[in-house]
């Protein structure tokens, strides 16, 4: 990545949504539902305080935009009677939020809030982890995955998930994630022979991710009842996980630290999507195409996640144009 992720001035704002943005770029899961949503606006930097917004068709939301050129715009996950006043909620989205400078095994150099080609690469395998459970485990197949400017949201309308509760959403992410340690002995080189076990359903979920979690732990991590001797050890012997020699690697920790270890991964396993986002009925999220003006990115439905790049999918004109 050859420039900055800086703001986006005043100027940049004006020539995006007057030259660049199109409604057409909206996408289709969202017009078609348009005058059942919320909309949320930011037009200043503060944040979205212009709420309650509602469309009655995608040239009524194109002539707002491009007359208002916000700083940040968003839209509901969830489906009302009467969206002006969120009263009639009927469904929402399940959604994944992975956002980069939030995830707790970055391998990068990031200060805090920022965020960095590797962490949004990271970002990204996290979400096609994400997707591959969604499908997989649990069959939903309208699933959209959308660049957010800073990382990535996976917007699920499969029918079968969007009268979804807030607890139903918590158990659905709680196995998406691998938030728990399965309750089974043969899994994780608890058995000697775990060469000869292939996990499946949720043991499999949870041997996938916490492979990857310790993968990507560094000396920087602070986990639950890890001391840096054990952290230390963990990240010495990992490499036989990339084996899935999950009984030598128990030998190597010992089986009562190993326990220990594996209660804190589930944790972090948890921590890599934001759980609030998933489990909010009514939360606002922002509105694919539109400007994420504090980095310059465009939020962009992705079409191909094999070969999206943020760096060359989601820049906007006027950052190549800066002197
Ligand atoms: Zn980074």
């Amino acid at each position: 990545m050859d420039f900055e992720l800086k703001p986006a001035t005043r100027y940049e704002r004006k020539l995006f949504y007057k030259e660049e943005w199109s409604v057409n770029d909206v996408p289709d899961f969202i017009t078609d539902s348009i005058t059942t949503r919320e909309f949320g606006f930011d037009h200043n930097g503060q944040g979205p305080n212009d709420r309650y917004k509602t469309f009655n068709g995608q040239l009524h939301l194109k002539r707002f935009i491009k007359s208002k050129q916000p700083f940040a715009s968003y839209v509901s996950v969830a489906y009302y009677d009467k969206p002006s006043k969120r009263e009639g909620w009927q469904k929402a989205e399940l959604v994944f939020d992975v956002d980069a400078k939030d995830i707790p095994i970055r391998t990068c150099e990031c200060g805090e809030g920022d965020v960095c080609d590797v962490c949004l690469n990271q970002a990204k395998e996290i979400v096609l982890k994400i997707r591959d459970v969604l499908r997989g485990d649990l069959g939903l197949k309208d699933i959209n995955l959308v660049y957010s400017g800073r990382g990535y949201h996976v917007r699920v309308l499969d029918e079968d998930v969007m009268d979804a509760t807030s607890n139903m959403r918590a158990d659905i992410v709680q196995y998406v994630l691998a938030a728990k340690v399965p309750d089974l002995s043969n899994v994780l080189g608890y058995n000697n022979l775990q060469h000869f076990i292939i996990p499946f359903g949720y043991p499999k979920v949870f041997t996938s991710w916490s492979k990857y979690s310790i993968l990507h732990l560094t000396e920087k991590n602070k986990l639950d009842n890890v001391n840096a001797k054990l952290l230390k050890d963990t990240i010495k012997h990992r490499k036989l996980l990339e084996k899935d020699q999950w009984g030598l690697f128990r030998n190597k920790i010992g089986p009562i630290r190993y326990k220990r270890l594996i209660e804190a991964v589930s944790k972090v396993n948890m921590n890599i999507a934001d759980t609030k986002v998933s489990i909010d009925l009514k939360r606002i999220l922002r509105l694919p195409s539109t400007l994420h003006s504090k980095v310059s990115m465009k939020s962009t439905l992705i079409k191909n996640i094999e070969t999206f790049d943020p760096f060359d999918d989601a820049v906007p004109k006027f950052v190549y144009e800066r002197k």
